[in-house]
Parts: C-alpha cells; structure tokens; sequence
C-alpha cells in the first residue's frame, strides 16, 4: 500500500467511485477509501435519468445497461387526490430512461469500474482521522478491516482530499463544523421490501410510484428481483408522537399503508420479507462545499428530501464537477480558489434548484390539514435570503442546466408554475417600452431580479465544463 496520493477519495458510493474514475481516466494518480466490504446495502434504489449522460461519460453505463435493473420510464404520482404520470421521454431518444437499482449491486458494480480504470481501490479501509496543514487537510489515518481489532493504524498523505463519505460527512461533521439541518423536511423514513406485490397498473413502465397519505407520502419502487421496496416519509414529530402511544414503528408503517389505497392495491397480494428500517432523512447542507486542498461531493456536502429521487443525480453529477473543477487544477489551467468557487456555486445552484422544487410539490398538496404539510413549506430559516433569493434565481435562470434532469425538468414545469411565470415577467425587460408601460413597483421589482442576478459571482459565470478533449473547465 502506497504511503501518498495525488487525490484521496474518501468512501466508494456513487459520488465517491464516479469522481475518482473520472479523475483517474484523466491519468491521475487515486487512490479511494471504502470502509465496507462491498457488497453493501444502501438505500437510494430510484434512479432519474439525469444519471445516465453521466455513466455514459464514465465508461460504465453499458456494464449498467447489461445488469437487467427494472427499466423506469417515469413516475406516476397519486398526490392530494390528483393522478398524474411523469414520462422521460421519447424512448428514440439517448436518455429517455432510467433504472431501479439494487443499490448493493449498482454501487459494486461502479467501485468494481473504478478500480478497472486504475483507481486503487482498498475496501474495508476506514478513515478515521485526518490531520491539517494549517486549514489544508494532508494526511489521512485510517484502519483496515480486522476481525481481531489489532491491525494498527495507517496513514497515507495526498495532495487533494474528496469527501464522498455520504451522510457520514467525515470533513463536515468532524472537522469543519459547516453541516447546517434545514427546519424544513424534518422527516423520518420507515421502509421495507415485499415479495409477490402486484405490477402497478398504472403509469409508464417500472415506474416509481409516489402516493401521499395524510401524515406524510409513500414511494414504492419496483425491483428487477420481483420485490417491491415500500416506504413511508412522515415527520419527525408525527413518529414521535405515535411512538410515545405505543405503536411500534412496523404498526405505523402498516396503518398507513391502509390509508393509501394504490400501495394496499399493490400488496394485497404480498408478503414483508425483510425487518424494516428505519432513518431519518433530514435535508441539510453545508456552508462550504469546497476549501483549501477538499472537495465535499454527494451527501457529504448535501443531502435533499428523497421526494423526487435526486440523490444519485446529486452524487453523480457533483462527482462530475469535482473531477473537471480539480484535473483543471492539476494540470494548472485554473487556479484552485477559482476552481472552487465554480464547484461551489454550480454544485450548491443545481441543489438549491431542487430545494424549491421539491417544497413547491410538497405545497401542492390540496389538502394541507396535518402537521406534515405545514412542516414541508421552506422558509428563510432553511436557506437564508441570500440562498432562496439565488434558489429563485436558479429556477429563473437555470432551465437551461434542468435539462440534464428531464424528470425534473417536467416536474419543474408542473409545480413551479409561479416561478416559471417570474421568468416570463423577466423577458420584458429588454423591451424597453413594456418596462415603461409597468407599474413603478412591477418595474423595481423586476430590475431587483435582473440587478441580483448580475451580481453572481463572475468567477463561475466565466468559467464553464467542457468534456473533450478532456475533461475539466475552461474559460468563456
Ligand atoms: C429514505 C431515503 C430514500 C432515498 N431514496 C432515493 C432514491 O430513490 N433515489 C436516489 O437517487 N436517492 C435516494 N436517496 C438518497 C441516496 O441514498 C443518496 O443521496 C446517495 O446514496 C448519495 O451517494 P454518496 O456516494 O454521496 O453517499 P453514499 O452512497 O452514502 O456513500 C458513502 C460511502 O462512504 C463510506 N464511508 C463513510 N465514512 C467513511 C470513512 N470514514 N472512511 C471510509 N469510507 C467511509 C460509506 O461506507 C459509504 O459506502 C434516499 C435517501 C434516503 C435517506
């Protein structure tokens, strides 16, 4: 085991394997650490077709393609006593489709492509601490796996840290300090997987199902091995509260699923074959992304609702970015704090793009009459102005960038229709006579926006991703 790195990528999920292997077929030297043995459980099995470009550039999504996952080609939501189904597209074109996952599967098989890309992978290979040069961490001490507890520590120093440690957040939680929950989302997911479930009816094709109860919503997600992954989203105080009446978290789950008339239809015929489990699935963020010599990607820097199935677009896509903001850096054509600042703002733009998204569903729910809708409506305290004011402007401005997420694009269309209609309000302003012919408060307003968005930092406006001839970022 070599004792130093150029890039140490810490933890083998998809943000973790996607990084290192785009960072090692641009010939540089990673190493990454996984503290499972793979293969590993995880949840997260609902892919959005976003993913797929992403794998196509890694080399990996023909080795996705032949695994035989479910095929998804959309979503069909039974939300607020409305139905209606979300199609990817039409299946002619490249990325009309997505899978559901296995996730123990999915995320060898990625970890098993990054190490055939000359990633040196170690699995059972935990990081348990890092030491700084000054605000720059540069030597990492980790353990293998070991049955009799007695192999020692080890350490191994690299140039650049990439904290793909998921929610674990090893640079956030421990170091920096920076993790921040939003009071909004504050849910509890309890989730199990059923054999003998019927298809669903319904909707396009391996479809996610997403069905909201009264205190909360359900998703169920068809898997390629026959079973049915069932699970229930409710508020945190809600659980609580039943807990404290004595219902076990298996009684909630099954009283709820009386309550939603698609996922009973499903199981009528099924059987729960596995314990249930139980997380809470906090949204939360951290103030920084990036810093002196790191990089936070996927969970570790942010982690969203599950509402809209964006995590493994989140994980990959922010991979994405890392790997081309950090080869820039390595092959000096960018300068590390620019670099970073571009990472930042596009990673935490395509978040916060989300964050609206996902709370404009939730408040289209009709019914708003229990705590769990209230609780779902994001406020200042979760964002801060100045980030809702750029979330706003995000969708404003950002459709563009929403076509690499179909699914979301469609679904943006659906529930932000105010912000969608802002945008429209926008255009005007190049028409100089419509801007005379507003009222003084529409025109402030409007010029408000504009003067807003002109004030993003120029550091990420001037710099943009390109993939060929390799990949990294280059200047406008
Ligand atoms: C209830 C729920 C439902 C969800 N449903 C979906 C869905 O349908 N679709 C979707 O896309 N997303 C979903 N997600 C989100 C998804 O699970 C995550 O966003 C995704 O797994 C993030 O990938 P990652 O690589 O950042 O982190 P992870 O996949 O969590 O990988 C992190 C890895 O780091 C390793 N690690 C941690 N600490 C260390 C250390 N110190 N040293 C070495 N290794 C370490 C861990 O073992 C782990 O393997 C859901 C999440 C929840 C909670």
């Amino acid at each position: 085991m070599s004792k130093s790195t150029q890039v140490l990528v810490v933890g083998g999920g998809p943000a973790g394997s996607t990084v290192a292997t785009f960072l090692a077929r641009e010939g540089f030297d990673v190493t990454l650490m996984e503290k499972e043995v793979f293969p590993r459980y995880h949840i997260g099995e609902s892919l959005l077709p976003s993913c797929m470009p992403i794998l196509d550039l890694l080399g990996a999504k023909e080795k996705v393609d032949a695994c035989g996952f479910q095929l998804k080609k959309g979503g069909y939501f039974d939300w607020g006593g409305e139905q209606w189904d979300i199609s990817f597209g039409d299946p002619s074109e490249d990325y009309s489709y997505s899978y559901q996952v296995v996730r123990s599967d999915f995320d060898q098989l990625l970890l098993d492509h990054a190490k055939s890309q000359g990633v040196s992978v170690l699995e059972g290979a935990e990081v348990k601490r890092l030491r700084f040069d000054g605000a720059r961490p540069r030597t990492a001490i980790w353990t293998p796996v070991s049955r009799d507890g007695r192999i020692p520590e080890q350490e191994i120093s690299f140039d650049f840290l990439i904290d793909a440690s998921g929610r674990a957040g090893l640079m956030t939680t421990r170091y920096l300090r920076t993790r921040r929950y939003h009071d909004v989302f504050k849910n509890i997911a309890v989730w199990g997987y059923w054999k003998g479930a019927k298809n669903l009816p319904v909707g396009p094709e391996g479809a996610i199902a997403i069905c909201s109860v009264p205190d909360g919503w359900f998703w169920g997600i068809p898997l390629h091995d026959g079973r049915l992954s069932v699970g229930l989203v409710t508020h945190r105080a809600t659980f609580a509260s039943k807990r404290n009446e004595g219902a076990s978290p298996d009684r909630i789950y099954q009283e709820a699923i009386r309550e939603c008339p698609v996922i009973t239809d499903l199981l009528t015929p099924a059987e729960l074959i596995m314990p249930l489990r139980v997380e809470q699935d906090y949204s939360y963020t951290s103030e920084r992304f990036t810093g002196p010599g790191y990089f936070l990607v996927g969970d570790a820097a942010c982690f969203l609702d599950p509402l809209l199935s964006t995590g493994v677009h989140l994980a990959t896509y922010s991979a994405l970015l890392a790997a081309a903001s950090l080869a820039s850096v390595l092959r000096g054509e960018v300068g590390e704090e620019e670099a970073g600042d571009f990472y930042e703002q596009t990673y935490r733009q395509a978040y916060l793009r989300l964050l609206v998204v996902v709370s404009k569903l939730y408040q289209q729910y009709s019914g708003k009459d229990s705590y769990f809708w209230e609780a779902q409506r994001l406020t200042l305290h979760d964002c801060g102005a100045a980030d809702l004011k750029q979330a706003f402007v995000s969708v404003v401005s950002g459709i563009e960038d929403l076509r690499d997420a179909q699914a979301t694009l469609e679904l943006a269309m659906e529930t932000a229709g105010d912000v969608l209609a802002e945008e429209r309000k926008l255009s005007p302003l190049y028409n100089k006579k419509t801007l005379e012919r507003m009222l003084p408060e529409e025109r402030e307003l409007i010029q408000a926006k504009v003067q807003f968005f002109k004030s993003l930092p120029q550091e990420a406006r001037g710099l943009h991703l390109v993939m060929k001839p390799q990949l990294g970022l280059a200047h406008q």
